[in-house]
């Protein structure tokens, strides 16, 4: 990581922190890449709006949510409202014919998964930009604002998510259609440590300002919602490098893949019960609003053991080293 005045930063003070500051303000997304998104999701949602006239087209994942790279894709829930429910996989195929006929979009794939999303490309000068869009898959719309909250609530925490990441990507273990990570679960991952530590960094915001994340609320307002939340202040003073490796300590050596679901809303970990959402699942992630688990992809046994074998190995050359570059070399991020 060259070096650069990352002294503005208050929690940078020691060269690991400093790392992470760099490889932040390096990485994260730029206004300019949240203006392309935005004006293709006007352009599609005029396009589809030809189709469903009532239709809604949501920007939400980490372009959204204070968590994006540069180079992070854009995903995207289309609200169709009406008495019937409307089949998601006939949506996205009518939707799919329609794209082949749009100038501007390209490799339109129909992806049958739980969520099912269509994913294509727009098509760009210097680069195209990728889409993933699910039909009324409304929880993904208040998860992204409830995590952007999160990502606000002190300048450690979007530093902190990106930096890890990074690293997981790197390391082969971000991957939900590959049986690791998604970035979703890591987000929720690093947002428990935070909540968990003896001072803690973040507080449970969904038990602190129930009105603001209220399951129920309009879809239109869910993008308030942040506005109202002050900063949390804090009494934990760590630095990010001490929190980098707090959390790869927590997950290597302290937390009990076992026994304990990982949960923000309540900002603990409670014990796993009989029922079937957490039996004899390898990584229990509380979803905050529906409260079944993001980690349901991770279901191998060899893949759980890859994901904590990183987890310790990383841990112990961090400790070693203090180099963000022992464990995730610059030049493999950029
Ligand atoms: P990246 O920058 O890597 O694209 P991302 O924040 O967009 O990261 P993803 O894991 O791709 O993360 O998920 C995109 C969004 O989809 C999440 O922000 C969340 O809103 C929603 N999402 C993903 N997985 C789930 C899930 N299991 N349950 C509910 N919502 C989910
Ligand atoms: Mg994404």
């Amino acid at each position: 990581v060259p070096e650069r005045s990352s002294s503005l930063h208050p929690s940078a003070t020691d060269k690991l922190s400093c790392q992470m500051v760099e490889l932040f303000e390096a990485c994260q997304q730029q206004p300019s890449d949240l203006e392309r998104k935005e004006v293709c999701r006007t352009r599609l949602q005029q396009d589809i709006q030809q189709v469903f006239s009532s239709a809604r087209l949501y920007l939400t994942g980490s372009s959204m949510n204070g968590l994006g790279c540069r180079s992070s894709d854009a995903d995207m829930c289309l609200v169709i409202k009406g008495n019937k429910k409307p089949d998601a996989i006939r949506v996205l195929a009518c939707l799919q014919r329609l794209f082949r006929k749009l100038s501007y979009v390209e490799r339109t794939q129909l992806i049958r998964a739980k969520v099912p999303i269509l994913r294509f490309r727009e098509k760009g000068r210097w680069d195209d930009l990728e889409f993933d869009l699910n039909v009324n898959n409304t929880v993904g719309i208040r998860n992204t604002f409830l995590l952007r909250s999160y990502a606000y609530a002190d300048l450690r925490v979007r530093p902190m998510i990106l930096v890890i990441k990074k690293w997981a990507r790197h390391n082969q273990i971000n991957d939900a259609s590959k049986g690791t990570l998604s970035s979703y679960t890591l987000a929720l991952m690093v947002l428990h440590y935070l909540q968990t530590l003896g001072e803690p960094v973040l507080p449970s915001l969904q038990r602190d300002y129930p009105e603001s994340f209220n399951p129920l609320m309009d879809l239109d307002v869910v993008p308030e919602g942040p506005k109202h939340i002050p900063p949390y202040v804090s009494r934990n003073k760590s630095s990010l490098g001490e929190l980098l490796l707090g959390f790869l300590k927590y997950y290597a050596t302290q937390f009990r893949w076992d026994k304990q679901v990982i949960s923000i809303r309540e900002a603990r970990a409670f014990p796993k019960s009989n029922s079937q959402e957490w039996h004899n699942k390898f990584i229990c992630v509380e979803e905050p609003f529906e409260r079944n688990n993001v980690a349901r992809a991770v279901h191998e046994k060899i893949k759980f053991d890859a994901i904590k074998a990183q987890f310790a190995e990383s841990c112990r050359i961090l400790h070693e080293r203090k180099d963000l570059n022992s464990i995730l070399p610059f030049r493999a991020v950029m």
